[in-house]
């Protein structure tokens, strides 16, 4: 027995032996057992179904009753089966099926002409074409592709120094979908792991065509990968900044890149790191008095001053004064900022309509943290490092268990502050503009008729 293993005996021993809490402490992890409790006890079956449906689920005569069962969910399961095309003719159903299969995963797909579960047999008919007609519109960030501009941490690690860019990504992109292209259902939701998933839900969203979201996409793309001679990897041309850039420019990057990634990423602190920034300002006078100022004071830095500001403050200073006062050279500042702050977002999810997304409130099975929504207008608080994991929900259940006669299971834990945001800031706006929605174009509708009989 080695000495590592004897100690973690130790410390399961000690665990056995009575300093626990109240209530049985649950081990780390994801499996069968946990995610049985977690879909017969927490996981918002009738919310989710409410949502999918978009106010087709009731009794007025103008809802669409084909809707929902239209919709693709995608299964995984634990033996790495991969459920494609199901979809359910109800709440109870899609309840009943999460509850039997027990996925470890379950993505949501689009909208399609017929149900997709019956496809093939459509296909047969020849008449019914399938096809995605509906989708929301849909954004993937993921932290590692931002491992070029974070030095604390790699891959799919993430901590409170780099997770402002995610912070950064959804105050630049919610913004702009809701000021510049009047979206206003938007669902954030943290993938569980790195990133972050963005949903929007407005009916227009979900009708636009694959190259209206490839446009969407594009609007937001000032990111190029692959410029391998260069770090300069963001180019803004033109005299003046595109009004969005301007406007995510100076309310957002620039006040995180300044006041918080700085420091935190020691983005000035060594000297491979500053030419990495040196290596974007193509003018060699420049860059070499710079590099000159911080060779020379590297040892004998007696400055209390953060050194990253420091530095920041004289190139910007240096770039900025009368001497290099061509066009070109002041905007290297923003490009800096904008290649360390800016949103990267994975294109090929959102341009797609029939790209599949995990639905929120899955486990996720590496870090068994639950995909819990995110309030865009409170995002800063977000700190995934405490979102709550499946063992300590369980755990949860099991300390309430006198208090069993609560209204919702999950109101006993700490997923229901999530709980909360997913219907306050979401799910109740959005089903009662489709409710709206569904009552005038149907009011409409009798009027079109109407005239024509009066004809
Ligand atoms: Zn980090």
């Amino acid at each position: 027995m080695t000495r590592e293993e004897v100690e973690t005996r130790t410390d399961e021993m000690e665990i056995d032996g009575g300093e626990q809490r109240e209530g049985d402490a649950v081990p780390e992890g994801v499996n069968a057992n946990y995610l049985k409790v977690y879909y017969g006890k927490l996981f918002p079956h009738a919310d989710m179904f409410k949502w999918m449906s978009y106010g087709n689920d009731g009794k007025h005569p103008g809802c669409d009753q084909s809707y929902f069962v239209r919709r693709e969910f995608s299964f995984t399961l634990d033996n790495d089966i991969y459920l494609r095309f199901q979809s359910f003719n109800s709440a109870s159903e899609l309840e009943n099926s999460i509850k039997e299969k027990c996925p470890v995963k379950i993505d949501i797909g689009p909208v399609y002409s017929v149900d997709p579960a019956k496809r093939r047999a459509y296909a047969q008919t020849g008449d019914n074409v399938f096809t995605p007609v509906e989708r929301e519109l849909i954004f993937d960030i993921d932290m590692t592709d931002y491992d070029d501009v974070r030095y604390c941490c790699s891959g799919a690690d993430v901590c409170l120094d780099c997770w402002p860019l995610m912070t950064i990504a959804i105050k630049v992109i919610d913004t702009a979908l809701r000021d510049d292209f009047g979206f206003n259902h938007i669902l954030w939701v943290y993938s569980g792991r790195r990133g972050v998933h963005c949903w929007v839900c407005d009916e227009k969203a979900r009708r636009l065509t694959n190259e209206q979201r490839a446009a969407i996409a594009d609007y937001f793309r000032v990111y190029k990968v692959g410029n391998e001679n260069s770090h300069k990897k963001v180019s803004l041309t033109g005299l003046a900044l595109h009004p969005f850039l301007a406007r995510s420019y100076t309310e957002v990057l620039r006040n995180f890149f300044e006041t918080k990634l700085l420091s935190s990423q020691n983005l000035f602190s060594s000297e491979e790191r500053y030419e990495k920034i040196l290596d974007m300002i193509p003018d060699e006078s420049v860059t070499s008095e710079l590099r000159g100022k911080w060779q020379e004071n590297r040892r004998s830095s007696i400055s209390k001053d953060d050194i990253n500001v420091a530095r920041w403050e004289q190139l910007k200073h240096l770039l900025q004064s009368g001497k290099h006062k061509g066009q070109g050279l002041r905007r290297c500042i923003e490009e800096i900022v904008f290649s360390y702050t800016y949103p990267r977002l994975d294109m090929e999810v959102s341009k797609h309509m029939n790209h599949l997304l995990k639905a929120p409130f899955c486990v996720h099975p590496k870090t068994g943290r639950v995909c819990v929504p995110i309030d865009p207008n409170q995002c800063e608080d977000f700190d995934p490092t405490t979102v709550p994991t499946l063992s300590k929900l369980l755990e949860e259940l099991n300390m309430g268990g006198v208090k069993a006669d609560a209204d919702n299971d999950w109101d006993r834990t700490s997923l229901g502050k999530s709980m909360r945001i997913f219907r306050t800031t979401f799910l109740q706006p959005l089903l009662k503009s489709c409710k709206e929605e569904i009552e005038s174009a149907y009011s409409s509708k009798l009027q079109q008729s109407k005239n024509s009989i009066s004809w």
